[in-house]
Formats: structure tokens, C-alpha cells, sequence
């Protein structure tokens, strides 16, 4: 057990914060001058320690290169009109690491390192969140195996870390999707609901083709059928239909629990809609769609918060929506953002103070 307050910390001998203007910065480039380390060794977390950012220096045959045993999470820290910091939900994110670490065959990182190394890092890159509206300290845990052997088997040593990038306001942009029928993303008994490398890999061609055909995502639907929605992209999906919001629900494992979809179901609740989490099938959006009755598609995630979409194509059926008509994501995501950048009360408790 690592006692909470005795984190060793070696300084940056000279910050770059200075030559670094913190204002528009694209997303995941520029990191802060300090990272969290910690080592799983013989059955045990130990040198947990903060130093400067840097490289790291790995074995040819580091065996998450081979074999994939890598997890990530992604988490965002704001500071308020007093300069005070907050992380939002970062429980909500160590509890879904630690169901990816088990699914991985990854060992659980405790409380002490993961929440309470992250509120030490960020103290001390504090000045590195950005003050200007809608922009925030993107944080970046992450594990991977790392075993020098060539077999395939469970790693012995595992790395956890914690880098920081602060960023800019991740306007996205009304997106052109369509109904995947080809690829899957997630299939029962699978690790859809882990937030794991491999599944961001295997993501990759798929969107290089939507891409090439002029669309910026795709909808995952479901292995068997492809008639079932799961996720857009990397988002969670809702779909507003009169007074009600419809998502996918959690119950096969092939959709990722994202805490932006979590908020998101709250927010709109205290709005007014009724939420229901359940199947959600194409067909259906469809027939809603014909009888005017389908407003809003779309997708929730932490880097973006909700990203509107302007276009679903399904075979040859293509449903347009009028975005700038919109009022449930709109004043969802103003609500949602009005809590993170403390300007409305926390009623749930989802800020935690650094
Ligand atoms: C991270 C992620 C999400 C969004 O989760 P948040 O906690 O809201 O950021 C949705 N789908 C996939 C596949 C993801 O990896």
C-alpha cells in the first residue's frame, strides 16, 4: 500500500510553460512538463513516482507491443472563475479502468495511485490548464504490459502512467455518417466495453474508408445483424424522438460506458425527456424519421462532448437533420458544461477538487 502523501516528485528544471501559449491548442500534441509513473512488480504497485515528462525506454520485445495488453482512459480538469481546479467524475473512469484492467487480464491500479497520483500531478501542472472558455486539461491514465518475452501469455510487470495535454475548445463540426454493415466494432463476449487499444486499431480502416467516401464516421451496429446501433465512432449515441431519448443500453458488453453518456442521460432527464436505455434499431429510426418524428442523432464523449449529426445514411436511405434547429443537445451540453466550468451548481457531486 503506497501511502497517499508520499509521492516523490522530481522537478522540471525549467518549465516549458512559458514558451507555450495555452490558447486554440489542437488536440493531443502538446503535453505538460510532468508525468506519473508506477511499476506492478512481483504482484505489487511500487516506484510510483512524478517526474518530467520524457521518453520512455523499452525492450524490442516489450510484450504490449506483441500482444496488445494496453488500456486508457480519458478524463478532463477545468479551473473555474476563482482559478480553483476540478476533475470531472474521475471515479466514474477509475472504476472503468479497473473493469478494462480485468477484462485484459491487467492488474486493478488502487485509488491511491490512480485518483489521488492524478489530483497530485495536476496540482503541480496546474498553471498548464488553460484559462480561456471552453478549454481544458486533457488527462490521458494508461496501462500496458511490460514483459520482455516473445510468448504469448498474461505479462508479469505492468506500467501505469499519467500524462496531461491541456486543450482547446473541440468544436466539432456537424458530422456525415453512415450505417456499417460490413466491419464490426464489438460483438457479445468481446471487449466492446473496454476502453482498449486494439479496439481503436481495428477502428482505424474503417474510418480511413468512410473517409474515402466523403462521410467522417461510421454507426457500429451490431455483429450478428447489423441492424442494432451501438456507437458512433468513439462516442456513444442518442437519438431524440418527440419528448423521448433513446440509447443503446450496456446489457451485451458491446458498448463502451462512457461518463459523458452517464451525464448526458442525467442532464436530460432533469430536462424533461424520458431516457430509455434499450435496443435501438435502425428500422425503427427509420420509420420515426419518414413520420417526422425522429429531431436529433447524436454522439457524446469526453474529447467533444456531443457531436451533432447532420447526415445518416442506411443503404440507400439517407435522413438529413437540421441542426441549427436542435434544442435537446444544445442545452444539454450548455448544461453540461456549465457544471464542469463551475458556473452552474454541482448537484451531483461530479467535480473533484485538486
Ligand atoms: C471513450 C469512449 C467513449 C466515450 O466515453 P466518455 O467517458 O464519455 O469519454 C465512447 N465510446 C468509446 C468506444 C470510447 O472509447
Amino acid at each position: 500500500m503506497i501511502d497517499a502523501y508520499s509521492i516523490p516528485v522530481t522537478k522540471t528544471e525549467r518549465s516549458k510553460l512559458n514558451d507555450t501559449p495555452l490558447e486554440n491548442i489542437p488536440f493531443g500534441k502538446l503535453f505538460t512538463d510532468h508525468m506519473l509513473v508506477a511499476d506492478y512488480i512481483n504482484g505489487e504497485w511500487t516506484n510510483v513516482e512524478i517526474k518530467p515528462y520524457q521518453n520512455l525506454s523499452v525492450a524490442p520485445s516489450l510484450a504490449a507491443i506483441h500482444y496488445g495488453q494496453a488500456i486508457f482512459e480519458g478524463i478532463k480538469a477545468y479551473r473555474n472563475a476563482a482559478g480553483e481546479a476540478f476533475i470531472f467524475r474521475p471515479y466514474d473512469n477509475w472504476s472503468r479502468f479497473n473493469i478494462s484492467a480485468k477484462r485484459m487480464q491487467m492488474p486493478e491500479v488502487p485509488e491511491e495511485i490512480f485518483i489521488e497520483g492524478m489530483r497530485q500531478l495536476i496540482s503541480l501542472d496546474k498553471k498548464w490548464i488553460p484559462d480561456y472558455a471552453d478549454h481544458s486539461l486533457y488527462i490521458r491514465p494508461f496501462m500496458f504490459s511490460t514483459d520482455e518475452v516473445i510468448g504469448v501469455k498474461a505479462s508479469e510487470t505492468y506500467k501505469f502512467m499519467i500524462i496531461l495535454s491541456p486543450t482547446g475548445p473541440y468544436y466539432s463540426t456537424p458530422a456525415r455518417i453512415y450505417v456499417e454493415e460490413t466491419y464490426t466494432r464489438a460483438a457479445p463476449g468481446g471487449i466492446g466495453f473496454v476502453k482498449a487499444a486494439g479496439n481503436y486499431g481495428a477502428s482505424m480502416l474503417v474510418t480511413a474508408e468512410a473517409r474515402k467516401q466523403g462521410y467522417d464516421q461510421v454507426l457500429w451496429t451490431d455483429s450478428a445483424e447489423h441492424k442494432y446501433a451501438q456507437e458512433i465512432g468513439t462516442m456513444n449515441v442518442f437519438f431524440v424522438t418527440g419528448n423521448t431519448v433513446l440509447t443503446p443500453d450496456l446489457e451485451q458488453g458491446t458498448i463502451l460506458n462512457g461518463v459523458t453518456r452517464s451525464s448526458a442521460i442525467t442532464i436530460m432527464k432533469e430536462m424533461g425527456y424520458k431516457v430509455e436505455e434499450r435496443e435501438v434499431s435502425i428500422e425503427e429510426m427509420i420509420g420515426l424519421y419518414k413520420k417526422g418524428q425522429l429531431q436529433e442523432v447524436f454522439g457524446t464523449g469526453t474529447a467533444a462532448t456531443i457531436t451533432p449529426i447532420r447526415e445518416l445514411k442506411y443503404k440507400d436511405f439517407v435522413m438529413t437533420f437540421n441542426v441549427e434547429e436542435w434544442k435537446a443537445a444544445p442545452e444539454m451540453k450548455r448544461r453540461l458544461t456549465d457544471i464542469r466550468e463551475g458556473r452552474a451548481a454541482d448537484n451531483h457531486g461530479w467535480l473533484f477538487k485538486v
